[in-house]
C-alpha cells in the first residue's frame, strides 16, 4: 500500500483541523471556522384586550400578550438569539420601548431587519431551534404555521427553523398562565474565514 503522501491537500486538511491550546493547529495555522452560535430567551405577561400573536401567528385566546410592540415573545426570542450569535446587542437595547415608531409593529419586521444584518456581516443562518412554554392555549396546531412565518421573515427554509411548545404543569408563573415565554438558539455560518 502507497503511504499517505504528508503533503497531500487530505493530510494538511486533516492536521489543520488539530486543536492546540493556543488556537493554532498542528502546522501552526490558525484555523477558525466562521461558526457562530447565540441564545435567546424572552416573557411578557398575558392580559385582556390583547391579540395574541406567537411567531407573527394570530392564535384566538381570551387574553393576548402585553408589550410595546405585537409582544411576539418567540419572534423576540430568535431575534435575540441572532442578535447574541453576532456579538451584538440585545433587541431591548437595539428596538427600545422608547421607540414610539414601533409601537405595535409586528415583530416579523424586527426578524427581517435582523436577517439582513446577518448577512450584512457574511454570514448566513443555519439553524434555528425554539421552544415556547405556554399552559394555553394548545399551541400544537399552530406550531406548523410558525415555524413557516419565521422563516419567510428570516429568509431560510422552513426546513431550518424548528418551533416547539411545552407546557409547565401548573408551575409557576408560566403555569399559572400569567404569561408565556419563549427561548432560542440559533447557529450561523460565515462565507470565508
Ligand atoms: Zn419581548
Amino acid at each position: 500500500m502507497r503511504k499517505p503522501n504528508p503533503r497531500s491537500r487530505t493530510v494538511r486538511r486533516a492536521r489543520a483541523v488539530v486543536p492546540r491550546p493556543g488556537g493554532g493547529s498542528a502546522r501552526g495555522t490558525v484555523v477558525r471556522p466562521r461558526l457562530r452560535v447565540g441564545i435567546g430567551a424572552d416573557a411578557h405577561p398575558l392580559g385582556p384586550g390583547r391579540r395574541l400573536v406567537l411567531g407573527g401567528v394570530e392564535i384566538p385566546h381570551p387574553r393576548g400578550l402585553s408589550g410595546h410592540s405585537d409582544a411576539d415573545v418567540l419572534s423576540h426570542a430568535v431575534c435575540d438569539a441572532l442578535l447574541g450569535a453576532l456579538g451584538l446587542e440585545d433587541m431591548g437595547t437595539r428596538f427600545p420601548d422608547s421607540d414610539e415608531r414601533l409601537r405595535g409593529r409586528s415583530s416579523l419586521w424586527f426578524l427581517e431587519e435582523v436577517a439582513r444584518e446577518v448577512l450584512a456581516r457574511g454570514f448566513e443562518i443555519v439553524n434555528v431551534d425554539a421552544v415556547i412554554l405556554a399552559e394555553a392555549p394548545r399551541l400544537q396546531p399552530h406550531l406548523q404555521a410558525m415555524r413557516q412565518a419565521l422563516a419567510a421573515a428570516l429568509g431560510v427554509a422552513a426546513d431550518s427553523v424548528s418551533v416547539k411548545a411545552k407546557r409547565l404543569e401548573g408551575l409557576g408563573a408560566v403555569g399559572r398562565q400569567e404569561g408565556i415565554m419563549a427561548q432560542a438558539v440559533a447557529l450561523l455560518a460565515g462565507g470565508s474565514a
